[in-house]
């Protein structure tokens, strides 16, 4: 085996192409650099072991180190990849040895992205956490529950059970303030609301969930308020404040300050692409690597895929950086097709996402702040519907609110979101896929969507919206 397969990073891109690519080339070598313990894990799990939703972190887990093995993947956990050299096709790797210089044939950067914490003082303290790593995912939980609790999370296999146990420990936290009121912030509110803390959630724009646009990110403001959470809106929290342990104490911000005693900082993550320096391997504007259809760079048999690359936006055609959990997976295999002999592009993104806060859930995809709309060459106009989500006379119709926008000159729809407590994020698919296809609001008018009482209403509150805004359009 002369041509190895190289992965940086061991996660949903990296073992997404390490896996595709060994299945359809069972022969190729395939190895796979983390610089951590946990290989194969769902952030997007996080909130939900923390709330307590998910019993056992290890279910958190899609492919073990042993399964990767059986695969035929050559997996080393503890090695940072330091540098990458096209030229000699090389990547250096630091381990607890030492360095070496491993070949490669075909590399694949997938060293995802970090949650950033700063510019905010004290995000070092003993309290405050990002949600990114599973260490401490499994600390914040040990944190909330009970001894015999915390040293059962303590004891799981790649757990760092000394930093865990340090949190079991501690009495347990009363209150708690989040920063950040995009889906981490919202889905920590609820986690941190389902152990009885007194919550506050500090939100430095004047909505939660930008994103999702005005009429979801209002609906998750009043639930979230519903459930006893202080939403602090245009509110920018200025410092953590530790006490003599240098444990979190208190929150500092504009208007005032909050003593709590745990605090999560979800203000948004940065590509891990440090490593690349010297490589001549091209950023984009984001700082994520630029990438073709293919998922390559501009280097020779160099690939990019999930939360440190780019991806071409389906609305606009450009380079954009959303990182998302399934782009991740999609762009991986993709390239583990693409290496393996079979040349398979990654796909258009629409940054479809969808998050729940307690009852209420959201999905937007496309275009929807109609800045960026303009810049990209559109001439934006939107609509927003409140319609039932199943039939009326049926239980558990719940209101669901769609917004869909559109450009006036084509008819083109641009974006979408829905609110309602009802099934609603999910109903965000039919809109991805009619921006995928580019499909106008009339074509979305007619659309043959299904209907039964239990389901939806003769007009799926999709329907309602396109009928709206077609009005609007026609006007
Ligand atoms: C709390 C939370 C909730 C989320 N919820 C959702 C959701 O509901 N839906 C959704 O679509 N997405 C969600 N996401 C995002 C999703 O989890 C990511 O998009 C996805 O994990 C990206 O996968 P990745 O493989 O690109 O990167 P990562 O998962 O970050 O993996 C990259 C790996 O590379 C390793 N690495 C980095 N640098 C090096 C190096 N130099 N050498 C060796 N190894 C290295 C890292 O240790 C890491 O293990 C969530 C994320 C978080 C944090």
């Amino acid at each position: 085996m002369t041509d190895p397969f190289v992965v940086v990073g061991g996660d949903a891109a990296g073992l997404s192409a390490a896996s595709k690519c060994r299945r359809e080339d069972p022969d190729r070598e395939v190895v796979v650099f983390e610089q951590g313990d946990w290989v194969s894990y769902a952030q997007c799990g996080m909130p939900y072991f923390v709330k307590g939703e998910v019993d056992d972190i290890t279910d958190l887990l899609s492919l073990s180190p042993e399964a990767a093995a059986e695969r035929g993947i050559d997996l080393r956990r503890r090695h940072e990849v330091t540098r990458v050299d096209p030229d000699e096709k090389t990547v250096t790797v630091r381990n607890e040895s030492g360095t070496f210089e491993q070949p490669y044939a075909d590399l694949l950067v997938a060293s995802g992205a970090r949650a950033l914490s700063t510019p905010i003082p004290g995000t070092e303290l003993s309290g405050a956490f990002t949600l990114h790593h599973m260490d401490d995912t499994a600390a914040l939980r040990a944190f909330l529950v009970d001894d015999a609790e915390a040293e059962s999370i303590a004891s799981v296999e790649y757990v760092d059970g000394e930093y865990v146990r340090e949190y079991g420990a501690r009495d347990p936290p009363e209150t708690a303030a989040i920063v950040g009121g995009g889906y981490v912030g919202v889905e920590m509110a609820e986690a941190f609301a389902a152990h009885d803390l007194d919550v506050h959630l500090f939100q430095r724009p004047d909505q939660l969930l930008p994103p999702f646009g005005e009429a979801a990110g209002e609906r998750a403001a009043e639930t979230l308020r519903e459930h006893g959470v202080t939403v602090h809106l245009q509110t920018e929290v200025e410092a953590l404040v530790g006490d003599d342990r240098d444990h979190l104490m208190a929150v500092e911000h504009d208007d005032g300050r909050l003593q709590a005693d745990v605090a999560v900082v979800g203000v948004g993550v940065r590509p891990n692409t440090e490593f690349l320096a010297g490589s001549d391997v091209d950023l984009g504007p984001s700082g994520a690597v630029a990438v073709d259809e293919f998922g390559q760079t501009n280097r020779e048999a160099v690939f990019a895929a999930g939360d440190c690359a780019e991806m071409r936006h389906a609305v606009t055609g450009e380079a954009d950086w959303v990182p998302l959990g399934l782009t991740a997976n999609r762009a991986g295999r993709a390239i583990g097709q693409t290496v393996a002999g079979d040349r398979e592009p990654v796909g258009d993104i629409a940054g479809t996402a969808a998050v729940k806060a307690f009852e209420l859930e959201c999905g937007r995809t496309g275009i929807l702040d109609h800045d960026r709309a303009w810049d990209a060459g559109f001439d934006p106009v939107s609509e927003t519907v409140t319609a039932g989500s199943r039939s009326g006379y049926y239980p558990g119709n719940a209101e669901t609110t769609v917004t869909l926008t559109a450009d006036s000159q084509s008819g083109r729809l641009l974006g979408g979101a829905i609110a309602g407590e009802d099934r609603a994020a999910i109903r965000i698919d039919t809109v991805a896929t009619a921006i995928e296809h580019e499909a106008t609001v009339a074509e979305i008018e007619r659309l043959d969507l299904a209907y039964a009482p239990p389901f939806s209403p003769v007009w799926d509150p999709v329907l309602v919206a396109a009928k709206v805004l077609r009005g609007t359009l026609e006007d």
